[in-house]
């Protein structure tokens, strides 16, 4: 440790099923990675379902003020599918839904990458032919109802879908950002957004298309593209080297990012990075996978990139070149492990563990 060293508190949020064992990965993976340049300081904060069960609560006032106060936020996944509340919702899900709006972090980033060393379900689609980003709106739309809908004499139940101008302009911009700093689309290299919504059939979604255009205008270098959140599904699949960055309202980032993390190799390679101007929170796309939590077989690699991108977030925040450098370098790694092949989590067809896979991550940064 050097005693110049910049120093950040990382509120570190384990949560439920696979999410303590990739969390640990990802620490693990840091701490070698900032190793002389930086210290971070991981304080640790109980969250989610099991943090319900015995206390009442998904996401007490102690964690609550620790990740506001904190520079980052490193989450593994909160819920269980038989912790509920009385309507039947996940009680887990409190803390996800509300540690976004307590942060404001209304931009959920999550990159679509084939990565060397995966095979992609979609017939010859190899590393690089998938590489674009999905921006999904992370503090309104059909999940800000959330707690506020209606479920009348066990008869009657509604949730009410919310846009606001201000929400769709600053997640279209940043969409708009995003691509600036990117190459284009990989089918033809053009800058491009593709604004996703179901306009033709509700007034909410045709209001975003038509917001989100309006702030495009102020982006003439970037191609604009429209499609209806069905159609796009397809599209996704048969032509996904056409997409550079897609821009949506919650509820449908939610579904299609999970299509999307299909066809580069599964859940366990997905990161996000959810991004507010003056918080960001990291985390995989992937939710608390019970089916195979407690066993090592849980997949690091969409944690260890999301905490990569935590490093790239707090280097831009903090104006930290060396803390961008040790961002990279992970990803440099978890890329050369992958591409081997040979310490990789069964659903990539390997048989390392949990933390084996985060080791050899260790080892490739090291030997870089
Ligand atoms: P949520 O709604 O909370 O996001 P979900 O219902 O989408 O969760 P996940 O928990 O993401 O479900 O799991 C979906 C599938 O992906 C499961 O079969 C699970 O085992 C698998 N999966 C998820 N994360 C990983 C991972 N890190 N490694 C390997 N497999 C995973």
């Amino acid at each position: 440790m050097n005693a110049t060293n910049r120093r950040y508190q990382i509120a570190v949020v384990p949560g439920d099923g696979i999410g303590p064992e990739v969390c640990d990965a990802a620490v693990a993976v840091l701490q070698a990675a900032v190793s002389g340049v930086a210290d971070l300081d991981f304080q640790y904060h109980a969250a989610g379902a099991n943090c319900y069960l015995e206390c009442g609560e998904a996401f007490p006032e102690a964690a609550r003020a620790a990740c506001l106060a904190a520079d980052a936020v490193l989450h593994g996944a909160a819920g269980l599918p038989g912790v509920l509340h009385a309507d039947g919702t996940e009680a887990g899900q409190d803390f996800s839904m509300k540690i976004r709006s307590l942060l404001d972090t209304y931009a959920n980033v999550r990159p679509i990458k084939l990565y060397a060393g995966i095979t992609s379900p979609l017939a010859g689609r190899k590393a690089g032919d998938i590489d674009y980003v999905i921006v999904r709106e992370n503090t309104e739309g059909l999940y800000a109802a959330r707690s506020g809908g209606n479920l009348l004499r066990d008869e009657i139940a509604s949730d009410t879908l919310i846009m606001t101008r201000k929400g769709i302009e600053r997640v279209v911009r940043h969409a708009a950002e995003i691509s600036r700093h990117r190459n284009g689309a990989p089918g033809d290299g053009k800058r491009r957004v593709t604004i996703v919504d179901k306009s033709n059939v509700l007034r909410s979604y045709a209001f975003f298309r038509h917001v989100a255009t309006e702030v495009m205008a102020d982006y003439p270098d970037i191609e604009v593209d429209y499609a209806l959140s069905d159609a796009v599904t397809i599209y996704m699949i048969e032509r996904p080297e056409h997409f550079d960055v897609i821009v949506c309202e919650n509820f449908i980032g939610d579904m299609i990012s999970d299509l999307g993390a299909a066809t580069v190799g599964g859940m366990g390679v997905a990161a996000a990075a959810e991004l507010g101007d003056d918080h960001g929170y990291f985390q995989g796309s992937h939710g608390t996978a019970p089916d195979i939590a407690g066993q090592g077989l849980a997949n690091p690699t969409a944690t260890i990139l999301s905490a990569a991108e935590m490093l790239n977030w707090l280097a831009r925040q903090h104006d930290d070149d060396d803390l961008a450098a040790c961002g990279a370098a992970i990803c440099k790694a978890m890329e050369a492990v992958l591409a081997a092949a040979t310490d990789t989590t069964p659903d990539l067809g390997g048989q390392a563990s949990t933390m084996a896979m985060a080791e050899a991550v260790c080892r490739a940064l090291t030997e870089a």
